[in-house]
């Protein structure tokens, strides 16, 4: 598990146990909320690619998930600070592992996690339907460096799939949420924000939203997330496919929904900010059919599960001024 002490390969590392499997983790760190649950962890910089094939190598593995990027939510991804890190970082990572596990030659499974960021800005310029299904990726027009590393990548694994035999699955999730990712500091998403700032929030008081409030979005709780990738890596379909939800909400609604859950009264106010594209929506018709998968249960349900967890991280965690 390549990308182990991040949000999805904690969870990911957790369920791999579960069904019984031998698991090594590997991430510059250790996850920040949990322990790991990995039977073996490296501490390791997968830019480098010795460190990457001593990650790979060892008892042949028969399945290999690459989640490892230098990635974060809107205030990451879209200020462009953060640009160069992200191409060079995440796509060095890509060609190596992509390399380190045609030399194995012993031809895991490798599962890439691309994003619903590859699609074009156009196709999500109107809030009220966007287009998301796997093929409107192209002609390409990421609305940031995060998708276009991502789109590269897909094809960098596709091209080894093609000219290597490397059995190649590939998932674009759209916006995973749920406790244990990042909830402060930078590289949190959206729901873990707002959660945040509610929680933090006195009750009369309001809170910022960026934007007008009226891009719209769809999130997909982690649970949901490692049902449908566990399909996928049973399957005989390699992708790439979305993994999403098709509830599609408001940043505003979202918003209310977090603070009709808190039980506080607050007001919205709409603040300048970091954005992306005016709406995103996962089309899930391609992994309905070929699948079988949808989410189980309402957005609801899972944005009080983690309301639930960042409220008691906000309790126990001193503020920084
Ligand atoms: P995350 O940031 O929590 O996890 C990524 C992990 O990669 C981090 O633990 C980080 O330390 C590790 N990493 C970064 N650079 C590394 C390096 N050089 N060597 C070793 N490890 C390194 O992100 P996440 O939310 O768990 O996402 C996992 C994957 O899914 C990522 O590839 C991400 O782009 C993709 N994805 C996530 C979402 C989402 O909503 N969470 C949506 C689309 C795509």
């Amino acid at each position: 598990m390549l990308g182990a002490g991040g949000f999805i390969g904690t969870h990911l590392v957790s369920q791999l146990k579960r069904a019984g499997y031998f698991v090594r983790g590997v991430d510059l760190k250790k996850p920040e909320f949990s322990s790991t649950e990995a039977d073996e962890y490296l501490i390791a910089d997968l830019r480098d690619p010795a460190a990457c094939r001593v990650a790979v190598d060892g008892s042949p593995f028969s399945e290999i998930y690459q989640l490892a990027a230098d990635m974060g939510g809107a205030g990451y991804i879209f200020t462009k600070e953060n640009d160069a890190g992200i191409m060079y970082n995440s796509a060095l990572i890509n060609l190596h592992v992509a390399n380190e596990c045609v030399r194995l030659g012993t031809k895991p499974k490798l599962f890439f996690a691309s994003s619903a960021c590859v699609y074009p800005t156009r196709a999500q310029a109107d809030p009220r339907s966007p287009h998301c299904a796997e093929s409107a990726a192209y002609p390409a027009e990421p609305d940031s460096e995060y998708g276009w590393e991502k789109l590269f990548s897909e094809r960098l694994f596709l091209s080894f799939r093609r000219n290597h035999g490397l059995e190649v699955k590939i998932a674009r999730f759209h916006n995973v949420f749920g406790p244990l990712g990042a909830w402060r500091g930078g590289r949190e998403k959206a729901p873990a924000a707002l959660c945040r700032k509610v929680a933090e929030a006195k009750s009369g008081g309001e809170i910022e939203v960026w934007g007008d409030g009226r891009q719209t979005r769809s999130f997909l709780f982690i649970d949901e997330c490692l049902e449908g990738l566990e399909r996928l890596m049973r399957a005989d379909f390699p992708g790439p496919v979305n993994l999403g939800s098709e509830e599609m909400i408001s940043l505003n609604e979202l918003a209310e929904m977090i603070i009709e859950i808190s039980g506080k009264k607050l007001k919205i106010r709409n603040v300048d900010g970091p954005l992306g594209v005016r709406g995103r929506r996962s089309d899930n018709r391609l992994i309905r059919e070929r699948l079988g998968w949808s989410p189980s249960a309402p957005l609801r349900q899972g944005i009080a599960k983690l309301y639930a967890w960042i409220s008691a991280q906000v309790e126990e965690t001193p503020r920084v001024p």
